[in-house]
């Protein structure tokens, strides 16, 4: 099949195998090229390995530390004429170049909220690793089933209170528009707290616990977002955010669950970065757009790779400090938040506008990646060539 983007909204609903590839290998080629990192977990369970965060979470103990991983995600496989999902890709490219390297990677594809997937995990690592010495939790989901009622629960992304009114980008069509949300009601809240809070990742490191796959010292990270007060009404003061705050309360209960075997649970803030996941928020984009413009002026733009290569090689390593910040969270974020990298993005909000999008954000730069996370645009692919849709897990066979 010859693949092309097709991008409905903010999403593309094709992706290119190839093109995801030479994502994933360039990620590598960055890990590689900053080294061996001593101490490193050995042993990582990364659940939602397959894009964005998760992803680079599993690239970096790799090739940086040469560890072991199990990978968890839900992607749908390519058929003979449809692509499948740039997760899908992705992970067969991480397996490959993994297993190439003489690394272990075993991946399953399934619901991680489920009592099912969980179970399937600890039968993997029992059988091939026997603990785990990390286990990273990246999940960014629409939805959760919930395991015990089997309720599904939607996630929204609205203010609490009142409606909130700011603006917002088409980043297809580059026209900046306002946009007003009404305030979430109560379901909403409880909704979106049982999807992105901190329940499952408790009931992944319970079920973890309970079958002693969890080594001594074991390290667990989830990863939140906070972000500058001009998102707050529609991000960390909204749905979204209570979820977040709940994930973070849950990290001091599994510290404390932890303790007896000297572990440890961390909420790592990282920065705001163009994934599947961001680009669905209103108002994010278009604040996304003004930071790549004002990180890549100043020399502090990170990817997802190069913040968990800093996230692993100068917080959590063995003689690093994880500077966690007054409530206890590690800031990868930390770029992010200076003064002056706020200070110039605050000064162009009001002046943004479909007339000046182009020249005071980085508009471009948005799009370039966010046609990357499904494989386009990679330098090095015939994109006009045929492609193989088909392409199985090499850890399945
Ligand atoms: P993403 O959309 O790129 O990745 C989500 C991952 O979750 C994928 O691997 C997907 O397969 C997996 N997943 C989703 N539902 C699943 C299910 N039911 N079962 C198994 N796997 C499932 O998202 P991301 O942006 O990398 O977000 C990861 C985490 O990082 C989230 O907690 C997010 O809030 C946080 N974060 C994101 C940003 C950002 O700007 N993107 C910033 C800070 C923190």
């Amino acid at each position: 099949m010859i693949i092309k983007p097709k991008i409905r909204g903010f999403i593309c609903t094709t992706a290119h195998p190839d093109g995801c590839a030479a994502n994933v290998r360039q990620q590598i080629e960055f890990v590689r090229g900053k080294g061996t990192v001593a101490g490193l977990p050995k042993r990582v369970l990364v659940i939602g390995s397959s894009t964005g965060y998760g992803l680079a979470s599993r690239i970096v103990p790799a090739f940086a530390g040469g560890a072991a991983t199990a990978g968890v995600f839900f992607e749908r496989p390519g058929e003979v004429d449809r692509t499948g999902t740039a997760g899908w890709y992705n992970s067969v490219a991480f397996e490959r170049e993994a297993h190439a390297a003489g690394l272990y990677a075993k991946s399953i594809n399934g619901d991680a909220f489920s009592d099912t997937v969980k179970q399937q995990v600890i039968a993997l690592i029992k059988a091939d690793l026997g603990q785990v010495d990390a286990v990273i939790y990246s999940l960014a989901s629409p939805r959760r089933t919930h395991p015990k009622t089997g309720v599904t629960h939607k996630s929204c992304l609205k203010p609490l209170g009142t409606a909130f009114t700011n603006k917002t980008v088409d980043t297809d069509k580059g026209t900046v528009t306002e946009i007003t949300i009404g305030p979430a009601d109560d379901a909403e809240v409880a909704d979106t707290v049982a999807v992105m809070g901190g329940e499952d990742w408790e009931m992944w490191m319970d079920a973890l616990d309970a079958a002693g796959v969890l080594a001594p010292g074991v390290v667990t990270v989830a990863y939140s977002y906070i972000g500058p007060s001009l998102t707050w009404a529609i991000y960390r003061n909204g749905t979204i955010g209570r979820a977040k705050e709940h994930l973070e309360e849950t990290a001091d209960r599994i510290t404390a669950k932890l303790a007896a075997r000297e572990g440890r649970a961390w909420v790592s803030v990282n920065k705001a970065l163009v994934t599947q996941a961001s680009s669905a928020i209103p108002v994010v984009p278009l604040y996304i757009s003004l930071l790549y413009k004002v990180m890549k002026e100043k020399g502090l733009h990170e990817g997802c790779i190069e913040q968990i290569h800093r996230l692993f090689a100068e917080r959590l390593a063995p003689g690093a400090h994880p500077q966690p910040d007054e409530e206890g969270r590690i800031r990868i974020d930390d770029w992010e938040m200076r003064e002056d990298v706020q200070a110039e993005v605050a000064a162009a909000w009001p002046q943004v506008s479909t007339e000046t999008l182009p020249s005071l954000s980085d508009i471009e730069g948005y799009r370039v990646e966010f046609l990357r996370l499904f494989g386009f645009g990679l330098p090095g692919v015939n994109y006009d060539a045929e492609a193989a849709t088909l392409q199985p897990l090499p850890s399945a066979s």
